[in-house]
């Protein structure tokens, strides 16, 4: 066991302890931990303290712990460390969406439909109390496995409040995820962080099904990596994807992503509309669409809005 507090930070905690390693990100490292007081496991993100990080620490903090939600991780408590800022949340045990895609090489239409039903539910929650994702990937979307897995969002480093934050004008996110307002947004010039969150989830649907960025190709790997993101950001700029050629997708569900990977937000799908969509409401479990309505009022009515 190390003993250095940079990379051991619970050593001596007297309510958590390491398990094990998880992740690294690109502003900390996650733990697996217990709880010592309830037996319960929780991830703990340590992020260093230091100045530069902390107005997307501050936003992950105020936005995740709103959000409260069956697709969502539950943030549970928030510490310090000797180096560390520590946000403990619920663990989710069954690995990320990402690398469940890479093993399959890409999903059957009908578990891509199942884990893009819970992301929609989950995205609209969060846009319905006034938080903008804005990093919604595979990465973010983790797993707890039961019958069927179900998925829970994990990560809030770049989300955005409508409410006490000046509107989403930061080229923030992961590339391939973009969507073209976002990487043509010029200084000063803002975008609607929903809108381009309903892209991303389009992109989420398309690596779900066949396991390659709807702007990236094969074949951009003999490219230098500045020239690969260039061509990739001027697909993005001009829609320019089809699903791969081996891959059967049924129409409906071409028809969605078409609908979603629109270049003029005020022109793309909304989130009510997707759930609307045929593709969208097939083999919805009963009730399920009556959930977020259901939850915002409890939650309103218990004051946690
Ligand atoms: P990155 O910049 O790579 O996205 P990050 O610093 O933003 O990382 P997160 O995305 O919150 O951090 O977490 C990184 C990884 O840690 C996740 O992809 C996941 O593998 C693991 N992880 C995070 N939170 C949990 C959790 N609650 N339960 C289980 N694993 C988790
Ligand atoms: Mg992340």
């Amino acid at each position: 066991m190390n003993n250095n507090p940079e990379l051991n930070p619970l050593q001596g905690h007297p309510k958590y302890q390491k398990i094990r390693d998880l992740d690294k990100g690109t502003f900390g490292f996650v733990q697996q931990a217990v709880d010592l007081t309830t037996g319960e496991q929780v991830a703990i993100k340590f992020i260093e303290r230091s100045q530069e990080v902390s107005k997307y620490v501050e936003r992950e903090i105020l936005n995740h712990k709103r959000l409260i939600h069956p697709h969502i991780v539950q943030l549970k408590e928030v510490f310090l460390t000797q180096h560390h800022l520590a946000i403990a949340m619920e663990y989710a045990a069954g690995g990320n969406l990402y690398q469940l895609v890479a093993k399959s090489g890409g999903l059957p239409e009908q578990d891509a439909r199942w884990y893009f039903q819970q992301l929609i539910f989950a995205i609209d929650y969060c846009h319905k109390m006034g938080v903008a994702n804005r990093d919604v990937k595979l990465e973010n979307t983790l797993l707890v496995s039961t019958a069927r897995p179900l998925i829970k969002l994990c990560d809030f480093g770049y989300s955005k409040d409508e409410k006490f934050q000046s509107a989403p004008g930061s080229k923030v996110g992961t590339p391939a995820y973009l969507a073209p307002e976002v990487i043509s947004a010029t200084r000063g010039k803002t975008y609607d962080g929903k809108s381009a969150d309903v892209w991303s989830c389009g992109v989420m649907l398309y690596v779900m099904l066949s396991a390659q960025y709807p702007f990236g190709r094969p074949e951009d790997s003999g490219l230098k990596t500045a020239r690969q993101m260039h061509v990739m950001l001027q697909r993005i700029l001009s829609v320019d994807y089809r699903l791969p050629p081996n891959k059967v997708v049924s129409d409906e569900c071409k028809d969605l992503l078409r609908q979603i990977l629109v270049a003029e937000p005020s022109e793309r799908i909304t989130m009510a509309e997707i759930q609307r969509h045929p593709w969208f409401v097939r083999d919805l479990p009963e009730g399920v669409a009556q959930m977020n309505s259901a939850l915002l009022a409890q939650q309103q009515a218990a004051g946690v809005q």
